[in-house]
């Protein structure tokens, strides 16, 4: 195989999606009278849920989006975590709805993704948007990495239809969300897809009968050349942290595939990070404006 695989720009789809959201939003802004709303609610002062509530909010602000952001106490109650949501899902102002994750214990995750308006949950965690998804429903919302990974395949010319994926990981906001997205009928889907995780078999023999590969595990350089075959698309949705002297912060981050090794056997990969990363924040816009044009 060639030694130089299509190295897939996460950042460069992303700013062009976000444009096209700008736009949207304008002309959509201009027939109802009012712009999108996304509310983005934080609990507590973990420094990467921050960052993340700050870029979201900065993202609303440039595409011309109504931001809402509630910057929360960790010791808020349940009670009033649940009425911050309820007054949400009742501002006509607010599309979209967001409660960073992980929320501070002994706070209910899962009671709060719950009282999220299904139509306002941009998230696509809510049961009723993962049932959408598992029934094919396409009104429903799909969590936005996920979303992301099918973009990237679509944009990278990988052919999706009939492929085998390997989806490496089964959690709700990626693996299990990217492999039910994948397996539907139509476009940009109709995979074959195998679904690994940590109890899974001989998971170089398995990755290596992919034609694409999603690695979402959260182990470092855990994809080596002997999980890819000659030609394969890589998709490294992984963010981890290593120790770094070297960089100012002690630390850089990598992903979940072995980078170095893998991309020469590759047709696409993507590189992390400027790969998949900067497509979830895209794909949060673009949910947010699917839930104001479904908006009555
Ligand atoms: P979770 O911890 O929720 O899930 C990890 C999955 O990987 C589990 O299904 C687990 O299996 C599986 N797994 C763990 N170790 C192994 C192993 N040795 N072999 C095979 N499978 C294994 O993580 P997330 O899905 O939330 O995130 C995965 C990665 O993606 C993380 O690095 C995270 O930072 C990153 N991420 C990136 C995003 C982005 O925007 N780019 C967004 C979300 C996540 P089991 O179920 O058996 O425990």
């Amino acid at each position: 195989m060639s030694a130089s695989p299509l190295i897939i720009d996460g950042r460069a789809v992303s700013a062009r999606i976000l444009s096209e959201c700008k736009t949207r939003a304008a002309r959509l802004a201009a027939e109802r009278g009012r712009p999108p709303g996304l509310a983005v609610v934080l609990v507590g002062d973990d420094p990467a849920s921050r960052a993340y509530v700050r870029s979201k909010d900065r993202t609303c602000r440039e595409l011309g989006f109504h931001s809402v952001k509630h910057e929360l106490p960790a010791t808020i109650s349940q009670t009033e975590l649940l009425d911050i949501v309820a007054r949400l899902n009742a501002d006509p102002q607010v599309d979209g709805i967001l409660v960073q994750s992980p929320l501070p214990k002994p706070l209910d995750e899962s009671a709060v993704v719950h009282a999220i308006d299904p139509t306002k949950d941009v998230d696509g965690f809510h049961p009723v948007n993962v049932a959408k998804l598992a029934l094919g429903d396409e009104s429903g919302f799909v969590p936005c990495t996920p979303l992301g990974c099918q973009r990237l395949l679509v944009e990278s010319g990988t052919p999706i239809s009939g492929a085998h994926v390997v989806v490496l990981g089964r959690s709700l906001i990626v693996g299990k969300s990217l492999a039910l997205l994948l397996m539907q009928k139509g476009a940009a889907a109709d995979a074959t897809v195998t679904v690994a995780h940590s109890r899974s078999r001989d998971l170089p023999a398995l990755c290596r009968s992919a034609d694409i590969v999603v690695a979402a595990i959260g182990r470092a350089h855990f994809v080596r050349a002997e999980h890819v075959r000659e030609g394969a698309t890589v998709i490294d949705v992984g963010i981890n942290r290593i120790d770094d002297p070297a960089d100012p912060r002690g630390y850089r981050l990598v992903g979940d595939v072995a980078y170095d090794e893998v991309a020469p056997r590759c047709r696409a990969i993507t590189p992390v990070p400027g790969g998949v990363g900067p497509m979830t924040i895209a794909m949060l816009m673009s949910n947010t404006l699917k839930a104001f044009e479904q908006r009555p």
